[in-house]
């Protein structure tokens, strides 16, 4: 390669390179400010925020990210209590522990790792926490505050998803914003936010015919389907903002296994504007905005015992 083309070759990589959403250090940043959040909360003569996390059963991949989670929640300072369950655990088990939870004043927020064994709904273990605790927002008090645009929790992988948009748009007005996918704990409350940012929202599903011509469509393309490269690279209008919620493990070269999005990332890159890569973009933001979430929880709990003393 000649010298000029060697620094041309250098040029598009770096160019490429900056369309990437640096999850991992917006996540980074977010968490040292809530760190920081919670010190000068303490300092004022506050509580310690504190952070229960229930898990019932032992799925490995659920048993990582709750011991994530509490190596996090000590990172920045608050308290976490950890609640392993048997997989046998009945439905009034957990409801039993989560009405002690609801009572503890040294916990303010409270999440229950998904999925549950069948023998347990989670709706009803979902909306048996307290609205002012369930910090995974996923509750139908805060899930019906978002529909209606009013403050509440907002559920943290939908809540990480925004912050990494608005890392590269200062206003989304206007927008096309398409989301595949309409879980109740990504689809729907991302594509409530996305109204909230003033976009033209849609929504595509399993049951959608059309949606490669959706997604050509939208200027934010937001992705949660759990169906590993689903959009390829003609799927994307040249210059739009992809974020890629999917996270799936596969086989890897070497023997082991590697974790991929729902983007088929390689085709997307030299046509997005913007895009999240899988992993190291929406993952660490979701715990970094559970954390968010805690100490919000905390700070309202405080407001309002402090407003009727
Ligand atoms: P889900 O299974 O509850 O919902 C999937 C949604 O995708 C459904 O609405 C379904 O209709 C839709 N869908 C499935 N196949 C489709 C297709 N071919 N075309 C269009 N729509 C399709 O899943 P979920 O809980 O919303 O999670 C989705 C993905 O996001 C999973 O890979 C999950 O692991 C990942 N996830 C990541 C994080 C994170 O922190 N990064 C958090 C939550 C979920």
């Amino acid at each position: 390669m000649s010298p000029l083309s060697s620094e041309k070759h250098a040029e598009k990589h770096a160019e490429l390179a900056s369309r990437i959403i640096d999850g991992k250090g917006i996540a980074r940043a977010l968490t040292d400010q809530v760190g920081r959040d919670v010190a000068a909360f303490v300092d004022d003569g506050n509580v310690l925020p504190g952070l229960a996390v229930v898990l019932v059963g032992n799925d490995p991949a659920s048993e990582v990210y709750v011991k994530n989670k509490a190596i996090q929640t000590h990172r920045v300072g608050m308290r976490s209590f950890m609640h392993m369950l048997p997989q046998s655990t009945s439905q009034d088990e957990l409801l039993d522990l989560i009405a002690q939870l609801n009572v503890n004043p040294k916990i303010h927020g409270i999440l229950v790792q998904l999925p549950l064994p069948a023998q347990i709904d989670p709706v009803v273990v979902t909306n048996a926490i307290a609205p002012h605790k369930d910090v995974d927002g996923l509750g139908e008090v805060n899930a019906g505050r978002l529909s209606l645009g009013i403050d509440g929790i907002v559920p943290c992988t939908p809540l990480g998803c925004l912050m990494l948009l608005k890392s590269v748009h200062e206003d989304m007005t206007g927008k096309h914003a398409v989301v595949i996918g309409a879980s109740n704990l990504v689809g729907k409350p991302m594509a409530q936010l996305l109204l909230k940012e003033n976009c033209t929202v849609t929504v595509a599903h399993i049951h959608t015919r059309n949606t490669k011509e959706l997604a050509r469509e939208a200027d934010i393309l937001v992705v949660a389907t759990g169906k590993s490269g689903l959009v390829r690279g003609d799927w994307i209008k040249p210059g739009a903002t992809v974020i890629d919620v999917g996270i799936t493990r596969v086989p890897a070269e070497n023997g082991k296994t590697r974790l991929v999005g729902d983007v088929a990332f390689d085709e997307a890159l030299p046509i997005a504007g913007h895009i999240t890569p899988v992993p190291g973009g929406v993952g660490p933001m979701t715990i970094a905005c559970l954390l968010h979430n805690t100490l919000q929880a905390a700070k309202a709990t405080h407001a309002i015992v402090g407003a009727s003393s």
